[in-house]
């Protein structure tokens, strides 16, 4: 650890900055009596890009649909930030925040699906600049030229007028990340972003997420691309059934996984 330091005015920032972005303690998610994550503890650090594998129903896109609000815990403690997801801590007791709050935490998190899911009537440009001016009121003029500048990181500054339409699928998801961009979030969420696409369009999304991961953007990413995970992970989390079998460097947990359902997976993968 290094030294705390202290600004002027008394402040402690660093223990702002050590304070883990995602914080996962116990944490459980039953529908009904299908318990599809089990007492699920890790942690994600600032600037940290984590990439979550498994097979099909191991339970990675609730967890991070619970990240996102758009499932609750059963069970356990879920934090983004040092706030639980949903609640406000009063000492040691937990509340439901009001709506206004928990909209507002859910605006510092961008996610991107597997389908890119634009609004089709509108363009590339449109698409990007919607949430801005219609849910942070920033001005059109603002919001265009911050979105015309995502779109050319992108590298879809050619493109700003198309309509989702007339764009590859791998366009279409590189809009999707410029347009969860442009709410400034401090966390993204990747669910198989790369999956719903024909394997020539797959490089040019990853290459935007690896050149995103490069600026320092905390990212957790659920994914099969194990290229992607070794060359751009700090961490692998192997999940299946509902559990975390493995976590470590990507690159010692491909080359040698410990856990034979880990190696039975990568077997599949790799
Ligand atoms: P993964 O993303 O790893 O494929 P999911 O998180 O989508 O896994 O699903 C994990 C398990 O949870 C699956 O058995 C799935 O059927 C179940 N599940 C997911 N969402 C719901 C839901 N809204 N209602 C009931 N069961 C669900
Ligand atoms: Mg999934």
């Amino acid at each position: 650890m290094s030294e705390q330091t202290t600004t002027p005015a008394g402040v402690d920032e660093s223990a702002a900055s050590s304070t883990p972005m995602v914080l996962a303690e116990h944490v459980s998610k039953s529908f009904g009596s299908n318990e599809v994550l089990k007492d699920i503890s890790l942690e994600v650090r600032r600037g940290e890009v984590l990439c979550l594998v498994g097979p099909s129903g191991s339970g990675k896109s609730t967890f991070l649909r619970c990240i996102n609000h758009l499932e609750q815990v059963s069970s356990g403690r879920l934090s983004v930030d040092g706030t639980p997801v949903g609640y406000r801590e009063v000492g040691d007791k937990l509340y439901e925040m009001h709506p206004k709050d928990a909209a507002k935490q859910r605006r510092d998190i961008g996610m991107v699906f597997q389908r890119f899911n634009l609004f089709p009537h509108m363009t590339a440009l449109e698409n990007v600049m919607e949430a801005p001016t219609q849910v942070k009121r920033v001005s059109k003029a603002k919001a265009k030229a911050r979105a015309l500048e995502l779109l050319a990181r992108v590298g879809l500054a050619e493109r700003a007028d198309y309509y989702p339409a007339h764009l590859s699928g791998g366009q279409q998801q590189r809009v999707a990340i410029a347009r969860a961009l442009a709410m400034d979030p401090k966390l993204m969420l990747f669910d198989e972003p790369t999956s719903a696409l024909d394997p020539e369009l797959v490089g040019e999304v990853l290459d935007v997420m690896k050149e995103l991961a490069k600026t320092g953007m905390t990212m957790i990413v659920v994914t099969h691309e194990m290229g992607f995970a070794r060359e751009v992970a700090d961490t692998l989390v192997f999940m299946d059934g509902g559990v975390v079998v493995e976590t470590g460097d990507p690159r010692e947990v491909l080359a040698n996984p410990q856990h034979a359902r880990t190696q039975a997976f990568l077997s599949k993968v790799l």
